[in-house]
C-alpha cells in the first residue's frame, strides 16, 4: 500500500498551495483530485480552439512587490515563489450600481472611492472615513462568533443606501450567507476589494496553475489527477487510510480536506452510517454567462469598465432567487480590461447572477437546454440596458449553472462560498483530519491559497 505522511483531497488553489508549502519542508506529500486537472472551481476549459477560464473575474488583494507585509506577498513568500517575477495587470475601475442613478466607482487606489462617497453621500463622508480607518485597524482573523455586518454598518455608517452599496461586491465575491454577512468576513472582503483591490496574473489561469503544478512537483510534491476519494478507514479516532473510489487503499499520516465540509463528513461516515450535513449545505449559488463579442463591438456598448457590480431590486437583499436566476442584479466583468492589456481580436464579457440550485437541478436534460439558452437571453436582455445591446453580435456563449458547479467540484448545491457554518480553525472530530480552503473561511483565489498554508503552519507545522 502507498503511504504518505500527508495526504491532500483536492487539487483546487488551496490544495495546490497547502502541497507547495508542505513539499517545501520536506514532507512526503500526495494531492489527490478526482478530475483530469488542477484548479477546481477555479479552473478552464477548451470550446472551439478557445481557452475559457471557469472562474476567473480578477483577483483580490492587489499589493505591489515592494508592499513586504500585504497577504498576497506574504502568500508568495510562504510558498517561496517569486512575486517579482509573477507579473500582474490592475483593474481599471469598476463600478457599483443601484437604483435611482445611484453609481459608485472605484479602483485599486482608495481615493477614487473616498471622491466618489463624497459626491453622492456628502453627509456619510466622515462616517465612511471611520469605517475605513476602524477596518485599517482590526484584525478580522481572531475567532469570534458571528456577528451581523448589516448591523454593525448601520451603527458606524447610519446610511443604509450607502451600507447596502458597499455590501454589494463583497457579497457577490465572498458571502455564504443569505440577506446578511458576518462582520469579520466583511472586513476581510473590505480590506481584499476597496483597499487593495482586483488584479488578473499575465496570461491565464493555465498559466497560474502551471506555475503552481511545477513548483509543487520541482520540490518533490506528487499529484494524481482522477483518483476520487470515496471515504476514510477510520481507527481511533484517525484516519488511518484514504480509499479511492478505486477501492486502492493509501496509507495517511495527516490529511488536509478542501473539498468542502459536507463532503468531508461523507467520507468519515461510511462507517457509521449517513452523515448530518444539512447545517453545512450553502445556498447561495451563481449562474455564470460567458460571451466572446467581436472586437470592433467594443466601442458600441459601454465596456470601459473592469466589472461592474449592478443591483436593480428594491429593497436590496443579497439571496438565492425563488426563479432559476435573478437577473435584476449581477456581475458584468470584462476581463480583457486590465491595465496593459494589449486587445485581441475578440473580447469576452462575463455575466454573473444569483441562481437556485433546486430549480436547476429539477430540470430533466432536453428542459435544463432550454432553461440555459431562456436566461442567457433574459439575462442579456437586462444587462443590455445597462451596457447596450450586445446580443446580436455574440460570437460564442456558454452557460454554467448551479449543477454544472456541483458536477465539478463537488461543492454542495453548487454553492461556490461553501458552508454557512465556517471552521475557522480548520479541526474535525478526527484528530489527524484538518479543512481548508473555502469551508474553512478564506474566500477567493488568493483566500483559498491563504487558507491551504495557514492551516498547514496551524495544524501540520504546530506555528500559532
Ligand atoms: C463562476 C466562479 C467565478 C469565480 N470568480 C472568482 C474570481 O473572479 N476571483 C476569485 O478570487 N475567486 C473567484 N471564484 C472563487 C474561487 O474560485 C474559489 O474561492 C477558490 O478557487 C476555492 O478554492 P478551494 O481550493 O477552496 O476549492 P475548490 O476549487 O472547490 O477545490 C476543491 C477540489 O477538490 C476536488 N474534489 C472534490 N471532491 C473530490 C473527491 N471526492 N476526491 C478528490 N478530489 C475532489 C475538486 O475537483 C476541486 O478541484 C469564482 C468561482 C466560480 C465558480
Amino acid at each position: 500500500m502507498a503511504s504518505y505522511d500527508q495526504v491532500i483531497i483536492g487539487g483546487g488553489l488551496s490544495g495546490l498551495a497547502a502541497g507547495i508549502r508542505l513539499a517545501r519542508f520536506g514532507y512526503k506529500v500526495l494531492i489527490l483530485e478526482k478530475h483530469a486537472i488542477a484548479g477546481g472551481l477555479n479552473s478552464y476549459y477548451y470550446r472551439q480552439g478557445r481557452l475559457l477560464e471557469t472562474g476567473l473575474h480578477a483577483m483580490t488583494n492587489y499589493a505591489p512587490p515592494v508592499s513586504k507585509s500585504a497577504p498576497l506577498n506574504r502568500l508568495f513568500r510562504q510558498l517561496k515563489l517569486s512575486r517579482k517575477k509573477f507579473l500582474t495587470h490592475q483593474q481599471l475601475r469598476s463600478t457599483i450600481y443601484f437604483p435611482d442613478g445611484h453609481a459608485l466607482s472605484f479602483s485599486n487606489d482608495l481615493e477614487l472611492l473616498r471622491g466618489e462617497v463624497a459626491r453622492l453621500f456628502p453627509g456619510s463622508i466622515n462616517r465612511f472615513n471611520s469605517l475605513v480607518e476602524l477596518i485599517d485597524r482590526y484584525d478580522p482573523f481572531v475567532n469570534r462568533p458571528w456577528r451581523s455586518a448589516k448591523d454593525r454598518l448601520h451603527e458606524l455608517l447610519d446610511n443604509e443606501r450607502l451600507l447596502n452599496m458597499l455590501l454589494w461586491p463583497l457579497m457577490m465575491y465572498g458571502n455564504c450567507n443569505e440577506h446578511d454577512m458576518d462582520f469579520d468576513q466583511f472586513v476581510i472582503m473590505f480590506q481584499a476589494v476597496f483597499l487593495e483591490g482586483f488584479f488578473r496574473p499575465a496570461g491565464n489561469i493555465k498559466d497560474f496553475l502551471d506555475l503552481l503544478l511545477g513548483h509543487y512537483r520541482a520540490l518533490g510534491g506528487e499529484i494524481r489527477f482522477r483518483a476520487p476519494v470515496k471515504h476514510f478507514a477510520i481507527v481511533d479516532k484517525q484516519v488511518n487510510t484514504v480509499v479511492l473510489e478505486s477501492g486502492e487503499e493509501i496509507a495517511a499520516g495527516q490529511v488536509i480536506s478542501t473539498v468542502g465540509y459536507p463532503a468531508t463528513l461523507q467520507f468519515m461516515a461510511s462507517e457509521s452510517g449517513p452523515a448530518e450535513t444539512a447545517g453545512y449545505r450553502g445556498r447561495m449559488s451563481f449562474i455564470e454567462i460567458i460571451n466572446i463579442l467581436p472586437s470592433e463591438y467594443r466601442k458600441k456598448i459601454r465596456s470601459d469598465e473592469t466589472i461592474i457590480f449592478y443591483n436593480l431590486d428594491e429593497p436590496f437583499d443579497y439571496c438565492c432567487p425563488d426563479e432559476a436566476v435573478n437577473v435584476n442584479c449581477g456581475v458584468i466583468c470584462f476581463p480583457d480590461n486590465f491595465h496593459d492589456l494589449a486587445p485581441g481580436a475578440e473580447f469576452q464579457l462575463r455575466v454573473t447572477h444569483p441562481a437556485n440550485y433546486q430549480v436547476w437541478k429539477s430540470y430533466a436534460p432536453e428542459e435544463y437546454a432550454t432553461m440555459k439558452k431562456l436566461w442567457a437571453d433574459r439575462s442579456a436582455g437586462k444587462v443590455g440596458e445597462i451596457i447596450g445591446n450586445y446580443r446580436e453580435k455574440v460570437l460564442y456563449q456558454d452557460v454554467f449553472t448551479p449543477t454544472t458547479i456541483e458536477k465539478f467540484t463537488g461543492k454542495a448545491n453548487g454553492a461556490i462560498y461553501g458552508s454557512p457554518i465556517k471552521l475557522k480553525e480548520g479541526t474535525t472530530p478526527l484528530a489527524n483530519l484538518f479543512v481548508a480552503g473555502t469551508d474553512q473561511g478564506y474566500l477567493g483565489i488568493v483566500g483559498a491559497m491563504l487558507s491551504g498554508v495557514t492551516m498547514v503552519n496551524k495544524h501540520i507545522f504546530k506555528e500559532n
